[in-house]
């Protein structure tokens, strides 16, 4: 019997198409697992081998500046346009970013977004969790399969981690701090996403970043710590070190600690990652945060 497969992402970003139909439906689920694809898509197979037309730009208004202490390396544009998407995606990201006057229009934007590979691939576009209003702000790496299904950051094991973290300081995700991540569309496989992957999404971020206004910003992980603030050594040696971070007319806080999925694997880390919560409960009380104005603070 034949089997027609759902549409399935597979670890080269590709997608498992009709014409790969094998007559044994376990020889072609084996193949399928080879090649990386775990997780079905959508019903219909979709050929991704056929261009799209690229998105139409409209001209847009130049964003407000966010300057980062130093500038990002995966900011700098890389010179091949991206296969899958229109010629500018870096470009059209940044338009689309600088748009958007509200997080509700940032996040509608994104969902519109066209011109990123990953988003091609994923489920949801995973925006942000939790509220602005706290003005504590958190910032991952990319999400993960239950974050893909469900459409929020940190849902998974690491999520369970990082909400206890974030209760040993009086933070909780429903009332007074928000979470993002640097990439907001699964990399398949969970893979590390590319330079150019990043840098498609770092125009979202930094304006995700400008309208949220943190008071004060937690880094989690080396990706974090290396996108948004440049940061090339590893988590290790910044993790606990105060940084800043330009927010409108103000330097923010930053502090980078360690990724909840690495302690997970690493436990007799947490101690170190604790350190760091009381850094930021201390600097979190000087600067009266999280706002009163969040529910539950
Ligand atoms: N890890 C991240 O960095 N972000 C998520 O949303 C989930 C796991």
């Amino acid at each position: 019997m034949l089997v027609t497969p759902p549409a399935v992402a597979c670890r080269a970003g590709g997608v498992y198409n009709a014409r790969m139909q094998d007559k044994d439906p376990l020889a072609t689920l084996a193949w399928l697992v080879e090649a990386g694809a775990d997780e079905a898509t959508s019903e219909a197979p979709v050929n991704r081998l056929v261009a799209k037309a690229p998105a139409p730009v409209t001209p847009l208004a130049p964003a407000r500046p966010v300057v980062p202490a130093a500038l990002p390396q995966a900011m700098s544009k890389p010179t091949a346009p991206s296969p899958s998407s229109g010629a500018d995606p870096i470009g059209d990201a940044m338009g689309a970013a600088a748009a958007a006057s509200s997080l509700e229009a940032l996040k509608a934007a994104m969902e519109a977004f066209e011109g990123s590979a990953l988003k091609r691939a994923a489920t949801n576009t995973v925006f942000a969790d939790g509220t602005p209003l706290g003005r504590v702000m958190f910032i991952g790496e990319a999400p993960g399969r239950d974050e893909d299904r469900i459409g929020k950051p940190f849902v998974g094991r690491a999520g369970q981690l990082l909400d206890k973290m974030l209760a040993s300081i009086g933070l909780d995700r429903t009332g007074n701090c928000y979470i993002t991540n640097v990439i907001n569309w699964r990399p398949p496989e969970n893979r590390d996403p590319s330079p150019e992957e990043a840098a498609i999404c770092l125009p979202f971020l930094r304006r995700h970043i400008e309208l949220a206004n943190p008071g004060l910003i937690v880094l989690l992980g080396a990706v974090a710590a290396r996108h948004v603030m440049g940061i090339t050594d590893g988590i290790m040696k910044t993790r606990g070190r105060w940084l800043e971070y330009r927010v409108g007319d103000a330097m923010v806080p930053v502090m980078p600690t360690l990724h909840p999925a690495y302690l997970l694997r690493q436990p007799a880390h947490k101690k170190l990652a604790w350190r760091d919560l009381q850094a930021i409960a201390t600097r979190m009380e000087l600067l009266r945060l999280p706002e009163p104005a969040a529910k539950g603070s």
